[in-house]
């Protein structure tokens, strides 16, 4: 039998199926400065155009898992905070 609340705070596991969309909000965000981080940084190394466009494409496939489950953390600490007991 899995808990459906948390025994401590009272927390429920299973938030309305689609709250996680909103992190796709996020990672948009995340995604754009990781790109332009990228490229500024290829940029000056001196990669030129198409080798940053290659040095974005290779960084955001490769920080992709990462990238997915940051932006799910971020979006999900926006609406639920921690506390410590229930009273
Ligand atoms: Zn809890």
């Amino acid at each position: 039998m899995v808990d459906e609340h948390c025994e401590s705070c009272g927390f429920k596991y299973m938030i309305e199926p689609s709250f996680f969309y909103g992190a796709m909000y996020v990672s948009y965000a995340l995604t754009v400065a990781m790109a332009v981080v990228t490229f500024v940084v290829s940029y000056l190394l001196g990669l030129g155009l198409v080798g940053s466009i290659l040095a974005i494409f290779v960084v955001l496939v490769a920080l992709t898992p990462l990238i997915m489950r940051i932006s799910r953390l971020l979006y999900i600490n926006m609406f639920v905070h921690f506390k410590e007991k229930k009273a």
